[in-house]
C-alpha cells in the first residue's frame, strides 16, 4: 500500500504518544500515574456547561459561519480589550476547532515551500511539525536555563535571514512556563522592527495560568500589530480541552486567508461549543482563578518534592502547569534490568515501563537534557508520581 510522502515529513505528537502508551499499560492492569497530561484535570465550569445544554435545546445545530458566529468573534474582541488592552474587530478573528487548528490555518496561510520559520527551543511540539507539513524550513534557536529559556534580542537578530517569514513562540511557554515581561518583549520588538517581512505568531493559550502577575502580549507594540497573529483558546484557561475551541486574532488579510483555508478543511468549529464559548469569554472568571490557585499550591508541592531528588536542575515555572527539569545527571546509567539510559527518551520509557509513571521526553520540545512533568493532576497523584520517580532514579547504577 503506498501512502503519501507527506506522512514522512512530520512526526506524531510525543505528548499524545505517551498518553497512548500509558493507557495501553493501564488496560493491562498496571497502576499508571500520569504526569504527562497537557490539560487541566478540572471540570469545565458549570455556567459554561449550562450554556452548551441551552444551545442544544435552542437548536444550534446548523453550519456556522466559517470564522465563527459573529457574537463569538465579538466576545473574543471584548476579551482582547478587557484582558490585553488590544483593539480588534470581529473580521480579524477566526474561531477554529482548537488553538492547534488555528496554528495550522495560520502556518498554511503564511508559509510557502522553502520559507524559513524561527522557533526558539524549548517549544511546543506541534509548531515545527506543522511548518514541515507546509513545506517550510524550521530554524530552531536554542535558549538556555540560565536565561530562563527565553530568546534574547541578540539571538533573534542573529537568526533572521532574508528567507525568514515567521517567528513562532508561546508566552507563557509550554513546556517551560517561561513568560516574557513587557521589557523583554520590547527588546524583541525592536529587532522585528528592522525586518518588516517577518510575521510573529504569539501563542498565548496559557495566558490565564499565570502565577506571578499580568500577562503581556507582543501585539501591544503598535508598530508590530500588523504582523502579529495571536493564538489563543479555551482549552487551558477554562478546562475545555475536549470542547475544541481556539481562535486567532490577526491582520485582516491573514484572517481572511485563514477563513479561506478553514472553509475547505472543517467549515468551522462546532456550533454548541461556540455558544458555550461566548459565555466562557464574557462570563464569570472565578472558576478559572480558583483553578489557578490550586495549580499554584501544586507547583509549591512539586518544587518541594523535587528537592528530594538529587542531580535535577529546575527553576520554579512562573506560569502553565509543567516543570521542565534537566535530568542529564541520570544519563549513561543502567536500570536494574540492565538497560542503558542514554537520553531523555530512554529515561521516560524506563519511568513508564518500570516505575509506571508517565512523563514526556524533552526531545519532543527540542531540549534533550530535560523531561516535562505535568502538575495537572491531583495532589495525591503528584505525590505518588514523584515517589515513583525518586525511587526509580535512585535505582539507576553508574556504568563502571
Ligand atoms: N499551544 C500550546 C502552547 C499548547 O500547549 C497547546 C496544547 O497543549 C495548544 C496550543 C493547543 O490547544 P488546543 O487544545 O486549543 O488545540
Amino acid at each position: 500500500m503506498e501512502l503519501s510522502s507527506l506522512l514522512s515529513r512530520f512526526n506524531e505528537p510525543e505528548t499524545l504518544k505517551m498518553a497512548k502508551l500509558g493507557r495501553e499499560l493501564r488496560a493491562k492492569g498496571f497502576d499508571i500515574t500520569d504526569l504527562s497530561l497537557g490539560e487541566p484535570d478540572f471540570d469545565t465550569p458549570a455556567h459554561i456547561r449550562e450554556a452548551a445544554k441551552k444551545a442544544i435545546d435552542d437548536n444550534f445545530s446548523h453550519y456556522t459561519p466559517v470564522s465563527g458566529y459573529l457574537e463569538l468573534r465579538t466576545a473574543v474582541c471584548t476579551k482582547l480589550k478587557r484582558d490585553n488592552g488590544l483593539e480588534y474587530t470581529p473580521d480579524q478573528i477566526v474561531v477554529s476547532t482548537g488553538a492547534k487548528q488555528s496554528i495550522a490555518n495560520m502556518v498554511l496561510a503564511i508559509v510557502d515551500k522553502g520559507d524559513e520559520v524561527i522557533i526558539p527551543t524549548p517549544y511546543w511540539v506541534t509548531y515545527s511539525e506543522i511548518v514541515k507539513l507546509a513545506g517550510g524550513n524550521v530554524k530552531l534557536v536554542k535558549t538556555t536555563f540560565e536565561n530562563g529559556y527565553k530568546i534574547t534580542a541578540q539571538q533573534l537578530e542573529a537568526s533572521i535571514t532574508s528567507k525568514t517569514k515567521l517567528f513562532m513562540f508561546s508566552s507563557p511557554c509550554n513546556p517551560t512556563g517561561a513568560s516574557y515581561t513587557r521589557e523583554e518583549l520590547a527588546t524583541l520588538a525592536e529587532v522585528f522592527k528592522k525586518y518588516p517581512q517577518v510575521f510573529i505568531m504569539s501563542d498565548e493559550i496559557y495566558e490565564h495560568i499565570n502565577f506571578n502577575g499580568n500577562h503581556e502580549s507582543i501585539a501591544r507594540f503598535d508598530y508590530l500589530k500588523e504582523r502579529v497573529i495571536i493564538i489563543n483558546g479555551l482549552s487551558k484557561g477554562w478546562a475545555m480541552t475536549g470542547w475544541r475551541l481556539g481562535y486567532l486574532a490577526a491582520p485582516l488579510p491573514v484572517a481572511k486567508a485563514c477563513d479561506k483555508i478553514q472553509g475547505q478543511f472543517t467549515s468551522g468549529a462546532n456550533a454548541i461549543t461556540q455558544r458555550a464559548a461566548i459565555v466562557a469569554l464574557t462570563g464569570d472568571m472565578e472558576p478559572t482563578y480558583a483553578m489557578v490557585r490550586e495549580f499554584k499550591k501544586r507547583r509549591k508541592k512539586v518544587m518541594e518534592l523535587l528537592k528530594e531528588i538529587p542531580g535535577i536542575v529546575c527553576s520554579e515555572p512562573p506560569a502553565a502547569f509543567y516543570i521542565f527539569p534537566e535530568v542529564n545527571a541520570y544519563f549513561n546509567k543502567t536500570t536494574p534490568g540492565g538497560s542503558l539510559i542514554e537520553n531523555a527518551d530512554d529515561l521516560c520509557m524506563y519511568l513508564l515501563n518500570d516505575a509506571h509513571v508517565s512523563v514526556v521526553t524533552g526531545k519532543a520540545f527540542g531540549e534533550p537534557k530535560c523531561i516535562r512533568i505535568s502538575f495537572a493532576n491531583s495532589m495525591e497523584n503528584i505525590e505518588k508520581g514523584f515517589m515513583k520517580i525518586k525511587d526509580a532514579l535512585k535505582a539507576l547504577k553508574a556504568v563502571v
